[in-house]
């Protein structure tokens, strides 16, 4: 089962965030610059534990993950 989305759900991240996981993110990770450029602003927001979609990082939204407890039960 894929952590971002099943568990992604369980700890809070955004459905939008976890369709462009499953959708989009793939054909990014493929372009080193894409890739890149991704990170150098999905990091300008602090404390940003998980994959976000272009509209939260353009909107600087950040949600507060909880760690899902499916791995340790
Ligand atoms: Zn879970
Ligand atoms: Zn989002």
């Amino acid at each position: 089962m894929n952590y971002h989305i099943e568990c992604g759900r369980h700890s809070g991240i955004p459905e939008c965030c976890i369709n462009w996981f499953i959708g989009p993110w793939s054909s990014v990770r493929i372009f080193g610059w894409v890739w890149t450029l991704y990170w150098r602003e999905n990091n300008k927001d602090v404390d940003v534990k998980y994959i976000r979609c272009l509209e939260c990082i353009k909107g600087s939204v950040v949600m507060d993950i909880k760690e899902c407890d499916c791995e340790s039960g």
